[in-house]
């Protein structure tokens, strides 16, 4: 069996004490043992931070890009032996989890211009020989914690930024599918990163309650399930680290009655049942707005009957099996609740086998038709292939909802009204949203964020936000006098 451990210091450490199993989802097989390391890794681990902190910090920016660079090239060459470990332990196809590298990858692009992005800003003269300027000083150790549906992508929508701008790092990835931060680490020092820049823990809540309260991190970066995220962010700040927490979602998009339909179909196919539906900002909730919804119903369930689905490490397939045997019961139990609960279920994937993987943890997509706000199937993140077809009159109907949603991470409208467009993109109370573009995550220059429950925290991740997330702001006011400056009583104003 092989033993996933932590890296530390630039060092693979010795195994902890308790383990996890980790599985080949598409073959239902246990194929590793992941550490879950007890507190007092975790604290060597943001010691050692601490340590690499001082020298980091002093790294030029843009000798510290140029670290980046080598490592971007790296990637560019090994991006297929990181997408078949993502597509082993996560499940999602081969071409999939070479997408969600080059996302990534973005971001460390993003990050190569640092020595740009940290200017501050200087005034000349705010009083009588006097000048001002600002810089942007990196924090200390900072930490990220990870989900399991994007296991090198959602790490770096955060460390590039965080050791660009001169913080260490302490990584926490998913202990579902951990092998790929492990990979990047030690390509990172293969690039001449110094040992403690970044570091990786493998574990469970006991490991991410150090990071929540150690005194020496100062900042958490988190992405998974709402009730956690707001976990995190309650626990952090209270601990006064600063906090961004990226919760879960339940993304809506509408489908206008002059929409085409047919790029409405595929845009929905893509973004339903790509990654088998557990992204986050997975589409997993079609409102057809009038008299369009017979027709988008009937086309999506051909295509949806018709979804390639097989071992992820095959090439041509659109959809691989969920991550665990637990995951694939809860999402097998929601279709039964849609089912109990009303809602018309047009296809039916529950049972489904695959040739040659037999105990793998598969189901075919589910389409339902007729939901309605009140049931579980819309209310709830599923995270699975399953797409909710909700029928409205009107416009206004169809965004109330979106409006009246506990979460707000992602959106879209297929229509050819701009005049629509323009009142949903202005109206809509989402973090992101798309125009005839069904999943629109933001680029790496700019920032991922969602609104109300799928977001704790006042930043989004990466572009200039993340710089900010990542750096603390000082003021400097200057003067060099050529005489005595004299004693001021009273409140110093510039003259
Ligand atoms: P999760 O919340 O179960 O786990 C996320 C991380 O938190 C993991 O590293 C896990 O080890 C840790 N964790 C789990 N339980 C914990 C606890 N009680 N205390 C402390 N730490 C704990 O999420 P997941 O199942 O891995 O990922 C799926 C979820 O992530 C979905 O809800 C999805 O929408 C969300 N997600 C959100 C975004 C976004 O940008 N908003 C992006 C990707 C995924």
């Amino acid at each position: 069996m092989r033993q996933i451990n932590h890296f530390i210091n630039g060092q693979i450490t010795p195994p902890s004490e308790r383990q996890a199993p980790v599985f080949n989802p598409a073959l239902g097989e246990q194929t590793a043992e992941v550490s879950l390391a007890p507190a007092s890794t975790v604290e060597e681990a943001i010691s050692v931070a601490k340590t690499a902190f001082d020298s980091w910090s002093r790294v030029t920016p843009l000798n510290r890009s140029r670290i980046l660079f080598k490592f971007k090239m790296l990637l560019d060459e090994r991006i297929d032996e990181l997408a078949r470990v993502i597509s082993a332990e996560h499940g999602k196809v081969f071409e999939d989890a070479k997408g969600e590298i080059i996302r990534g990858v973005e971001v460390v692009e993003f990050a190569c211009g640092i020595p740009h992005l940290l200017k501050g800003e200087i005034t000349e003269q705010v009083g009588s020989d006097v000048d001002a300027y600002s810089v942007n000083q990196p924090l200390g150790v900072v930490a990220g914690i990870s989900p399991f549906n994007f296991p090198a992508m959602v790490p770096m929508w955060m460390w590039p930024v965080a050791i660009a701008c001169g913080n260490t790092f302490v990584m926490k990835p998913s202990e579902k599918d951990p092998s790929a931060s492990l990979l990047i680490a030690e390509w990172l020092k293969e690039c001449g990163l110094p040992d403690g820049v970044f570091n990786v823990i493998n574990g469970d809540k006991e490991a991410v309650d150090v990071l929540l309260t150690h005194p020496d991190i100062q900042a958490v970066s988190f992405v998974g399930s709402t009730p956690i995220a707001e976990y995190i962010y309650s626990t952090a700040s209270k601990h006064c680290k600063r906090v961004q927490a990226l919760g879960g979602a339940k993304n809506h998009m509408i489908v206008m009655p002059d929409a085409d339909v047919d790029s409405a179909v595929n845009a929905l196919m893509g973004a339903a049942y790509g990654s088998a539906g557990e992204r986050c900002m997975a589409i997993s909730v079609a409102v057809a707005v009038g008299d369009i919804a017979d027709e988008l119903v009937e086309k999506l369930a051909a295509k949806t009957r018709e979804l390639k689905i097989g071992n992820g490490e095959n090439l041509g397939l659109d959809m691989g099996p969920l991550v665990t045997k637990e995951h694939l019961a809860k999402v097998k139990g929601y279709v039964d609740t849609g089912v109990s609960e009303g809602a018309t279920l047009v296809v039916d994937g529950r049972d489904l086998t695959i040739d040659g993987c037999e105990n793998g943890y598969f189901m075919g997509g589910c389409l339902f038709d007729n939901v309605t706000t009140g049931m579980t199937i819309y209310q709830e993140e599923i995270f699975g292939p399953v797409l909710c077809v909700v029928r409205v009159p009107d416009y206004a109907t169809a965004a109330k909802m979106i409006n009246d949603h506990e979460y707000g991470n992602g959106t879209s409208i297929f229509t050819r009204s701009g005049a629509v467009a323009r009142k949903f993109t202005h109206d809509i109370q989402v973090g992101m949203v798309g125009v005839n573009v069904p999943i629109p995550v933001p680029m790496a220059f700019h920032a991922f964020g969602g609104w109300k429950r799928s977001l704790f925290g006042s930043n989004h991740v990466h572009g200039p936000e993340g710089v900010r997330f990542y750096t603390k702001r000082k003021a400097v006011t200057v003067r060099w006098p050529e005489g005595d400056i004299g004693a001021e009583f009273v409140m110093p104003t510039m003259k």
